[in-house]
């Protein structure tokens, strides 16, 4: 996998989320998560890896593409849902830079394509 600043730093956001959610919700004798969450990260990052935008990536809630897989959606929701509000206090810079991030807005999948034409494996 080719690291791009922007889809290692969404990474490390959502493996922030992850950690804190995992925390406060399931037994977790070490600080790393459970090994439930540690599978919902390891789909996470390779549906990130094979993210098409690339650096030009939106925030995952504002991709037109909705690549995970329906459970993985749900599990997704319940992470954010509970780590979002908490993300400011423990990781101020990271949270900031996902926020601004979010003001990104990317073209649909189709128009964006036509854009970038060398780019075919959507
Ligand atoms: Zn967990």
């Amino acid at each position: 996998m080719k690291t791009l600043g922007r889809i290692r730093r969404e990474y490390r956001t959502m493996q922030a989320m992850v950690k804190i959610y995992c925390a406060g919700n399931h037994e977790s004798a070490t600080q790393q998560p459970c090994p439930d969450c540690e599978e919902f990260l390891a789909y996470a990052s390779q549906r990130l890896s094979k993210c098409p935008y690339g650096e030009e990536k939106p925030t995952c809630a504002n991709c037109p593409i909705h690549c995970y897989k329906r459970a993985r959606r749900e599990q997704a929701k319940n992470i954010m849902r509970y780590a979002g509000p908490r993300m400011p206090l423990r990781h101020p810079w990271l949270s900031l830079r996902h926020s601004l991030d979010s003001f990104r807005r990317v073209a649909h999948p189709l128009e964006w394509r036509n854009k970038n034409n060398k780019n075919n494996n959507l």
